[in-house]
């Protein structure tokens, strides 16, 4: 997407977590926690892959896409579909999105990543960069690095999202 930024990639925490749960040092039941939300938005909203769920290798997984952010106000924290979020992105000037693969079978449950999307990031256009830079704090967007994982995480990976519950 185009104004997609701030890439956080959790494949290497979901690695290793699986790791935990294939040696028995985590059990399937922690990991395969889906709430009724998160299993209904999956049903609803989500975006099938071709993906087959590691942990019960039954059933291909879901991608389910929640939008966060002050601008979207009761929005924020619902599950919008993949095909809604490039107009959202030339609605809104920035909000978060995070994307939550599950396991409509078994329960399986992780955050796969985390980016920002919003017509702030669209540059080229002018004011659009004034916009950016108006918007953040100083020189936290001037390197061209690739994104640090935000520790607003806590270091958990797993995290728990509830539509509507926000942030
Ligand atoms: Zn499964």
């Amino acid at each position: 997407m185009r104004t997609q930024r701030q890439v956080v990639d959790y494949s290497l925490r979901r690695r290793a977590l699986l790791r935990e749960v294939f040696s028995g040092r985590v059990g399937t039941y922690e990991v395969c926690d889906a709430s009724p939300y998160l299993k209904s938005a999956a049903k609803f909203h989500g975006e099938p892959t071709e993906v087959r769920c590691p942990v019960c290798r039954r059933e291909n997984l879901t991608n389910v896409h929640y939008i966060y952010g002050d601008e979207l106000k009761q929005s924020a924290g619902q599950a919008r579909r993949l095909a809604e979020l490039p107009v959202l992105a030339m609605t809104f000037r920035e909000f978060q999105v995070y994307v939550v693969e599950v396991c409509r079978g078994c329960g399986w449950n992780h955050l796969v990543e985390q980016y920002l999307l919003g017509r702030d990031g669209i540059v080229g256009a002018g004011q659009a960069v004034d916009a950016v830079a108006a918007g953040a704090p100083a020189g936290s967007l001037a390197g061209t690095g690739p994104a640090r994982p935000t520790t607003r995480s806590g270091g958990r990976p797993r995290t728990r999202l509830r539509p509507g519950a926000g942030e």
